[in-house]
């Protein structure tokens, strides 16, 4: 069947790159560097983006002038720190289409946030004979905490299948959908196969059946314009870490009212309000999900990252992908033997590109990439499910971000092609 993205709908924009990629790229200082005689080519952005010098020095400059505890002290450092951190909280907020700043739960990234909802909100919901439904282009850490929840609670885990050009396969999404569906956990945007999901939809059609809508936003944030509302989410996850900020730090959002009725995750410090040798209360939202000492540094770093995409515009960002992601696509299907998993319209995608070649072995493919300076990443990416319905073992997969550009993909292409030569191929 035939459906347009939700964001190939509001991607559909005029004009060429707004994005200015040399000057972008003096922003980041790893991307001056020389690997194995090299100028590095960065194409693992799926995996981690690079940073900008603006949150490094933010990093340090929290340690270098006001690191302190948060939440509980009096003094100066104290209440810099905390408005700091919570400034950041406010910032997300707005970052993903203004919502309420207590719905915003800082983890240490996706997958946390992900078993937290599965370990609160799962263990409380779950029983017998309910039923979860993924996609079968699930990343593990939307898959193994639904998995073992199932498993558990002795519910049923059901999937959406895939067509063959790496999208849903919605034709039969009636029937996975019942009364009986609790859940339906769904990635925006895969880290394979970039396809875009119209989660919008699916979420439409989940609730009608009362289910709940979570959305794994890993890859989709840091790539596009986020309103978690217009999306009909219920719970949307990300981390700071593939959108210019540090790692250990990621987002759930969820809705207060959901926020409100679920048991808390961990507990200890910061996430009471009151305790007795024999009775706890909890605190409220969103300090309730946040036990014990976060990651500081880095959420006052992330701050600045979310200024940087901000600036740049994140239609912008989009826009700059859907260009860059159609020229990759092209130029890797010019060399024989290549095949690119997922869709090869750009506007159905985002800039993670799966690929294999014929006869060569994706690991074999980084290590030849590598000694040429271009960094991609080449195995199963976290989704062995989905490899086995590809029936490959492995990928090999080029993912872009703002700073690359298409002497980047020109580099890639002939360095691959110089590979196929040595081969022999
Ligand atoms: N979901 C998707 C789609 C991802 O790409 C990733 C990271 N590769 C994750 C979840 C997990 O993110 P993290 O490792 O930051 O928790």
């Amino acid at each position: 069947m035939t459906y347009e993205t939700d964001s190939a709908a509001s991607a559909k924009l005029a004009g060429t790159s707004t994005l200015d990629v040399s000057r972008i790229r003096t922003d980041f200082p790893v991307l001056g560097r020389m690997v194995n005689g090299h100028r590095l080519v960065y194409l693992d952005n799926a995996a981690t983006s690079q940073k900008p010098k603006s949150v490094i020095d933010a990093h340090s400059e929290y340690y270098s002038r006001f690191n302190a505890n948060i939440h509980r002290g009096l003094h100066t450092l104290a209440e810099e720190a905390t408005s700091a951190y919570e400034d950041t909280r406010k910032h997300v907020a707005n970052f993903i289409g203004g919502v309420d700043s207590r719905e915003i739960i800082f983890t240490n990234g996706t997958t946390e946030a992900i078993n937290l909802v599965a370990q609160t909100w799962g263990e409380q919901n779950i029983g017998p004979g309910d039923e979860i439904l993924i996609t079968e282009m699930e990343h593990h850490a939307n898959l193994v905490p639904w998995l073992v929840l199932s498993q558990k609670k002795q519910a049923v885990l059901k999937r959406i299948p895939l067509t063959g050009e790496g999208r849903l396969d919605l034709g039969n999404l009636d029937n996975l959908i019942s009364d009986r569906t609790k859940l339906v956990a769904i990635s925006h945007m895969s880290n394979v196969l970039g396809t875009i999901n119209p989660v919008k939809h699916i979420g439409e059609v989940s609730h009608s059946y009362g289910a709940l809508v979570l959305i794994d936003g890993a890859q989709a944030t840091p790539h596009m314009p986020i309103n978690v509302k217009d999306l009909g989410a219920d719970l949307y996850t990300f981390s700071a870490h593939k959108m210019l900020g540090p790692t250990g730090v990621g987002v759930l959002w969820g809705r207060a009212d959901l926020l409100e009725a679920m048991p808390p995750f961990n507990t200890g410090g910061e996430m009471i309000r009151e305790v007795h040798f024999d009775r706890v209360s909890f605190n409220e939202l969103p300090h309730k999900f946040e036990a014990g000492t976060p990651n500081i540094a880095g959420v006052v770093a992330f701050d600045r990252a979310l200024t940087y995409l901000e600036e740049l515009g994140m239609e912008n960002v989009r826009q700059h992908e859907i260009e860059l992601s159609g020229y990759a696509i092209k130029r890797l299907l010019e060399i024989d033997g290549i095949e690119i998993q997922g869709p090869l319209d750009p506007q159905l995608r985002g800039g993670a590109i799966s690929f294999t070649d014929a006869t060569l072995h994706p690991h074999d493919i980084s290590t030849f990439l590598d000694s040429k300076g271009i960094a991609i990443r080449a195995g199963h990416h976290c989704a062995q499910p989905l490899m086995r319905t590809m029936g490959k073992l492995a990928t090999a997969r080029a993912s872009l971000y703002i700073y690359n550009d298409k002497d980047d993909i020109d580099v890639l292409v002939q360095a691959l092609r110089e590979m196929r030569r040595y081969f022999g191929l």
